[in-house]
């Protein structure tokens, strides 16, 4: 069989077979619902405490301030619309134009129950730069500024910490999406001065339907999901065990050797990029000069992602397109947009994601195959 080549890592990743092996107790013999009081629940609810305790220890937080969640898409619903529904008067809420619909769309959701929402342009690296939200934000009293720690289609990560101090000055929260970076980037929530911040185990070699969200002390929002007492009775449902467990492993993980992925990761990267120069193939790389390790957005003026792309999976190679799909019509994705790149370049793009995965010889292997589909 051919050997194929997963170069879609932003997408989701493999699980971790430790935190598989962690996992497989919780879905067998220790069933037991966290939350009784018998001798047979002792085993789940002790597991539930010390991933909390890593998951908290893993970005700088304190256990009482991480809330399991379903992933990153409930995350990011729950800090926008949470936040915003728990202040008293109708603020605003001000978003980068870059952020995902998990962002978006939970801003429209608000904006149709009377919430005005504002969007903050980025320059062409995909960044957000202060001054920008200074002018922003001096305009309209805001409630909460949301902008995500590192993009999903081209790697920029965002000055964060400067961004969080100048919503703070102006009395707003601040939301980052992490999905992208937790697991990939040191994150530290005192360093980033963050309020909230949405991350999703998938990312990071956990498993899917499971993630968290960190709530500092102290900062307002109403709880997400009605029902039982979970999650200090913000965010009800019977906790899925066994994935709060892989996702604790495969962070952990991820934590030890972050470091050397990255080091691994940005060879990987510049090897593709000499690689694609050797061949003489003409491209631009879009995004910032920080941006996660091992994310690539490529443009390929003159020619088609989508087409790229299927021609790559018949070669047994994963990767994806810079826009999004939408009833079989390829649209021009509102990020590349969004940093200026024309439709020409745009409709060209291809996003890479390398990851722990990958070797020299697949990045070979994806650098000959673009070379013959574009030679
Ligand atoms: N935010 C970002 C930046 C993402 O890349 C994703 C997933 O692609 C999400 C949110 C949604 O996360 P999940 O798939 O866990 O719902």
């Amino acid at each position: 069989m051919k050997r194929l080549i997963y170069a879609d890592h932003a997408a989701t990743t493999r699980l971790d077979d430790d935190a598989f092996d962690a996992m497989t107790p919780f879905l067998r013999n220790e069933f037991a619902n966290p939350s009784q009081p018998y001798a047979l629940a002792r085993t789940a609810k002790k597991a539930l405490k010390d991933a909390r305790e890593v998951v908290a220890n893993a970005i700088g937080a304190a256990p009482d301030e991480i809330f399991f969640t379903s992933g990153g898409t409930e995350s990011d619903n729950w800090a926008v619309k949470g936040t915003l529904l728990a202040s008293a008067q109708k603020k605003s809420v001000l978003v980068s134009r870059v952020e995902h619909h998990a962002v978006l769309r939970a801003c429209d959701d608000l904006e149709r129950l009377g919430y005005p929402v504002r969007y903050l342009p980025v320059n062409s690296q995909g960044i957000v730069e202060t001054a920008t939200l200074e002018e922003q934000i001096a305009q309209h009293p805001t409630a909460l500024v949301s902008v995500m720690t590192a993009n999903n289609e081209i790697g920029s990560v965002q000055p964060i910490d400067a961004l969080a101090d100048v919503a703070h000055a102006h009395g707003a929260l601040f939301h980052t999406d992490a999905v992208q970076a937790v697991g990939h980037l040191p994150i530290d929530v005192d360093d980033l001065r963050v309020d909230l911040l949405s991350a999703s185990a998938h990312k990071f070699n956990g498993p899917k339907g499971i993630g968290f969200l960190y709530i500092r002390r102290g900062t307002k929002l109403v709880p997400f999901v009605s029902g039982g007492g979970q999650e200090a009775g913000m965010r009800a449902g019977t906790e899925n065990v066994a994935a709060v467990v892989g996702m604790a492993v495969a962070l952990k993980k991820n934590l030890l050797t972050l470091n050397q992925s990255a080091v691994r990761l940005n060879e990987l990267t510049q090897a593709l990029l000499d690689g694609l120069s050797r061949h003489r193939i003409h491209f631009i790389r879009n995004g910032a000069e920080r941006s996660v390790p091992g994310s690539l957005s490529l443009s390929f003026p003159g020619h088609d992602g989508e087409a790229l792309l299927h021609r790559l999976d018949l070669m047994g190679i994963c990767v994806s397109t810079g826009a999004a799909c939408n009833h079989g019509k390829t649209r021009v994705s509102r990020v590349l947009r969004a940093i200026g790149l024309d439709d020409v370049a745009s409709k060209g793009t291809i996003r890479i994601s390398l990851g722990n995965s990958n070797s020299p010889e697949d990045v070979a292997t994806i650098v000959n195959a673009l070379a013959k589909i574009l030679g």
